[in-house]
């Protein structure tokens, strides 16, 4: 089947269209070819094959934009050994698929019990109906001895100078597709529970190694991202000219306003992945208020961050990408309360992460010419539903990939 037409209920398209109602798509071989009304579209494809999705919402499929579901997610959840890693992984990237997620942003970090090198996890995602972009990172853990490892010297631990290598930075550089967590800017408390990691927040460098290392990213042509919180390591950032801030837990009100002016990209993390208490609904509000294309992903695996009021977790266990519609909701309900359109508010979901990985020409909207990632599902995800089981069938590039009947 080369070309078909489908008919929702609504299409919340995330693009200029908006929300349609009784809405119709025609995809040709992996593209979308028109989106329109039904009454519309009806006439102008009048022989082409319909699938009738009459009582269900269509829109684009989810875009995680910062996970660590190779590298370090495998090792925690399953009794993996070397040889079997990447079958645990392709089971991960399964299950984040139904979840309706059809495009990730993958941290490569460097990991002590990962001794695989970047091309091994470019590799492991052949022939798996997902579109995963590479961020290859150094990273600080807040071990009592700050641990230091990078995507480059894989299972080895390295030292913060070599952090600051223009060498080894340019090597990481190259091998990077988009500004994911690329440094540390605070040792991370990673996946682990906090009194594991008691360095975590503390900061790795001065502004004048961040300037360094942003200017060996921007001299290849490419942007950075940084994992950082708190006011202080915040500000070093955006003094340095970091491009995009992950987690930024923590920013205060005149940072937010700074980050807007500066064009500085944010990706919020609600549920946790620093050592200060994750992004609130308020923050959120704030970032979007301020003309900011927030993106909200979920840096699974991840154990909660205890005791915050807007997750609803009681436990401490990893959570993974079937969570991002959940931790996602309690922001998108205030926008809405705010009066923000859905397609503005789904866009935290979908346009905006498809922006941070730079294929916001290939995916992240319902629009002529894109990709047919799609999901048909009981309400607009994060927003009306949270649950992956509402979700009925994903799309990818035109294929049904997921199916719940
Ligand atoms: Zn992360």
């Amino acid at each position: 089947m080369s070309i078909y037409m489908i008919r929702a209920k609504k299409i919340v398209t995330v693009s200029q269209s908006g929300t349609i109602e009784d809405g119709a798509m025609v995809i040709e071989n992996e593209k979308i070819l028109d989106v329109g009304t039904w009454e519309n579209l009806s006439k102008q494809y009048p022989s082409i094959q319909v699938i009738e999705y009459a009582d269900y919402v269509v829109t684009p499929s989810l875009v995680d934009c910062h996970t660590h579901l190779l590298e370090f997610a495998p090792t925690s959840l399953y009794p993996v050994t070397p040889e079997t890693h990447f079958i645990a992984g392709k089971a991960i990237l399964f299950h984040a698929l139904s979840s309706g997620i059809t495009a990730l942003g993958e941290q490569i970090c460097g990991h002590p019990l990962g001794d695989f090198r970047v091309e091994d996890y470019r590799k492991a995602i052949h022939g798996i109906p997902l579109n995963v972009s590479f961020a290859t990172t150094s990273i600080s853990i807040g071990f009592e001895k700050i641990a230091h490892f990078t995507s480059i010297t894989q299972s080895t631990a390295v030292r913060k100078k070599d952090l600051i290598d223009p060498f080894l930075v340019k090597q990481i550089a190259k091998e990077s597709d988009y500004p994911g967590e690329n440094i540390f800017i605070n040792a991370t408390p990673a996946n682990f529970t906090i009194n594991e990691v008691p360095k975590a927040g503390e900061i790795i460098y001065s502004v004048e190694e961040m300037k360094g290392i942003v200017d060996i990213y921007h001299q290849l042509g490419k942007k950075i991202g940084a994992h950082v919180a708190g006011k202080e390591g915040i500000a070093m950032a955006l003094a340095a000219g970091v491009d995009v801030l992950h987690h930024a837990h923590g920013i205060t009100d005149e940072q937010i306003e700074r980050a807007s002016n500066l064009g500085v990209q944010i990706v919020a993390t609600p549920i946790g992945g620093t050592h200060l208490t994750p992004n609130s609904p308020e923050e959120v509000l704030k970032f979007v208020n301020e003309n900011i294309a927030l993106s909200i992903s979920t840096d699974a695996y991840l154990p909660p961050y205890p005791g915050v009021a807007w997750l609803p977790y009681a436990d401490q266990l990893l959570k993974g990408p079937d969570q991002l519609m959940l931790i996602a909701n309690p922001s998108m309900q205030l926008l809405k309360q705010n009066n923000y359109d859905e397609n503005t508010i789904l866009a935290l979901l979908t346009n905006n992460p498809a922006i941070i990985l730079g294929k916001e020409n290939q995916f992240g909207r319902l629009e002529k010419g894109l990709d047919a990632n799609f999901l048909v599902a009981e309400g607009i995800p994060g927003l009306e539903i949270t649950e992956m089981e509402k979700i009925k069938k994903v799309y990818y590039r035109g294929k049904t990939v997921i199916a719940r009947h």
